[in-house]
């Protein structure tokens, strides 16, 4: 697919070590350990593009992915655990903030939560963060294949019924990068943010 073609770009600490700001890109988001690196690997059918099972909170930059030379994907930095100082958090968020505001590129946020327990406060923050810009998010819950099928049936209805609650453009579906369930339903949604 498309997709297989993702080669790493480059990293950014700063929003202004990011690649010119053109064409059309998709970010990823998630909390630390939601399974953001992983997802990013199956949907592009590569072991190692994005690395897993790193240090938790580790990732503190934007990773860029290019596609071709007008499409790129977006690994954006996870936190939420406690381990992180509170500076580093708060740095973490206003940057991010900045991205998801400036970032003309930015086509819309896959944001990646745990089927077990997802909308927690980083994810809240980013669905509102969205919403007030009119960034369209679509949440993956992942690991679904930790949870029987009407457990997860149960998680997506659940989450389905909050994000009625919330302003924007949001959407869900159930993802498991170990079984490989959903990826070309997210396929589908990067093809028409993309426009590819
Ligand atoms: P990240 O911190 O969000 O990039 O998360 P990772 O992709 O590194 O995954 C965190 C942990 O969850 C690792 O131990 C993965 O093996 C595990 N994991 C990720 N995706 C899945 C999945 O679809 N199913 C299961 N069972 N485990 C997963």
């Amino acid at each position: 697919s498309f997709y297989h073609q993702a080669r790493f770009l480059t990293s950014a600490a700063k929003l202004e070590q990011s690649p010119p700001d053109t064409g059309a890109e998709v970010a990823f988001a998630g909390r630390s350990n939601a399974g953001k690196s992983s997802a990013i690997n199956a949907l592009c059918q590569q072991k190692s593009l994005a690395r897993t099972s790193k240090t938790p909170g580790r990732t503190q930059l934007l990773n860029f992915f290019a596609l071709d030379p007008e499409h790129r994907l977006v690994d954006l930095p996870g936190y939420g655990y406690a381990k992180v100082a509170e500076q580093i958090k708060r740095q973490w968020q206003a940057e991010l903030a900045a991205y998801l505001e400036q970032r003309t590129s930015l086509r819309g946020v896959i944001l990646l939560a745990d089927a077990r327990h997802p909308l927690k406060e980083f994810d809240l923050q980013m669905l509102e963060w969205s919403g007030q810009i009119q960034l369209p998010v679509h949440l993956l819950l992942t690991k679904a294949d930790k949870l029987k099928r009407g457990a997860a049936a149960k998680s997506l209805q659940q989450v389905k019924q909050a994000l009625k609650q919330i302003n924007g453009m949001h959407s869900v579906q159930l993802f498991s990068a170990l079984k490989r369930q959903g990826i070309d339903e997210v396929h589908a949604v990067l093809d028409k943010w993309l426009e590819v």
